[in-house]
């Protein structure tokens, strides 16, 4: 039998698993506790299992973790990780404190297939989908490495590193039943957000699925023809098809939207542009984040000045929309995600 990733399963089927082993359910809640409170990432070290159900742990599972490759401190606070992983790729994550909160941004994949113009993963092209305990462990060491400089664990998790969570489903959803189970982290669903490019028929699967964290629409434009060149999912998910996949899922769920919007400078950045954003969000209630635009050498696009996103921002807030305005962290160390990864 082929070895199995331990930290992709649940409670319920280490449970089935281990019983069959001829293991007590107690044994069981100790083991769980081990790899998810405990955060051992090896059998041996497990004192209080038996030998014996060590070693037969040991011959049917692996876990798949991620180890540090470099740290790197912004001095507003941001730490941005590169990871090594088994086969040699290297993947990004960072650890965004703010006032009341401590977020682990995560990745998904290794680099990103949909090419948006803007991004330095996009520019790396798609190497392969991440493993459920590729994406956990992540979290787990910026864990470590937010308790070591800021005294106090991560608190939310945004999937907004490398990849596109939603071509990664199934993973991205099992990490995320890992986060929020009981017997696993017990996060609360609100304190996870998923972002994406807009895959339309995932963003209704998810709906279906009863997923219940928050989920983020990197929009940018709400004009096709802007988005298109900006963005070539457009093509396949316009922004009809977006719209109406957003409108199901907030019928289903009833969770209000993020939509993630970067001024661009001369791109998407007029009142005409607002207004078009606008319009998009009639449908549904939705969070507007104006997301200052992280610029590196791999693109040509320059952020908005500050005039023009007052301007913007403004033209939104009196139409009673909610709006912030997120300023870009780690600039100093390359913090755009993929800029890292791009630059080796
Ligand atoms: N693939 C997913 C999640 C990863 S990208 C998605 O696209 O949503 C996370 C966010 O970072 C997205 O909103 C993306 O548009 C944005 N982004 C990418 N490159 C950026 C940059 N250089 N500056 C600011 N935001 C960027
Ligand atoms: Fe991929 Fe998101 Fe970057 Fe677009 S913005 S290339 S979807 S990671």
């Amino acid at each position: 039998m082929q070895k199995q990733d331990i930290l992709s399963l649940s409670y319920a089927q280490l449970l089935e698993i281990c019983q069959e082993f001829g293991e007590k359910k107690f044994r069981v809640d100790q083991l769980y506790q081990w790899i998810w409170q405990k955060r051992v990432r090896n059998f041996t070290d497990m004192s209080n299992l038996s030998k014996v159900f060590r070693e037969q742990l040991q011959e049917r599972f692996f876990f798949q973790t991620v180890k540090i490759d470099t740290v790197r401190s912004s001095t507003d606070g941001t730490q941005k990780v590169t990871f090594r992983l088994h086969d040699g790729c290297i993947i990004e994550g960072v650890v965004i404190p703010a006032k009341d909160r401590l977020t682990a941004c995560i990745s998904s994949q290794v680099g990103c297939g949909l090419a948006c113009a803007f991004c330095a993963t996009g520019s790396l092209g798609f190497t392969r989908n991440l493993s459920v305990g590729e994406i956990t462990d992540q979290y787990f060491v910026l864990d470590d490495i937010a308790r070591q400089k800021h005294s106090q664990g991560i608190t939310n998790i945004v999937y907004m590193g490398m990849g596109e969570p939603l071509q990664n489903y199934d993973s991205v959803l099992l990490s995320i039943a890992r986060f929020t189970e009981e017997k696993g982290q017990a996060m609360a669903p609100s304190r996870i957000t998923l972002s994406t490019s807009g895959l339309a028929k995932n963003i209704m699967k998810l709906a279906d699925d009863g997923f219940k964290c928050n989920i983020a629409i990197s929009l940018h434009t709400a004009n096709n023809g802007i988005r298109n060149k900006l963005m070539p999912v457009n093509k396949a998910n316009d922004i009809q098809k977006l719209s109406d996949a957003i409108a199901y899922f907030y019928d289903k769920t009833h969770t209000r939207i993020s939509i993630e919007y970067t001024l661009l400078d001369g791109i998407n950045d007029t009142i005409e542009h607002a207004r078009e954003l606008a319009d998009f969000t009639k449908r549904f209630p939705v969070k507007i984040n104006i997301i200052e635009y992280n610029a590196h050498q791999l693109s040509p696009y320059k952020k908005s000045d500050k005039q023009k996103t007052d301007a913007f921002v403004a033209f939104l807030e009196k139409l009673n929309l909610i709006v912030n305005v997120r300023y870009s962290k780690g600039k100093d160390i390359d913090a755009a995600c993929g800029q890292l990864v791009a630059k080796r």
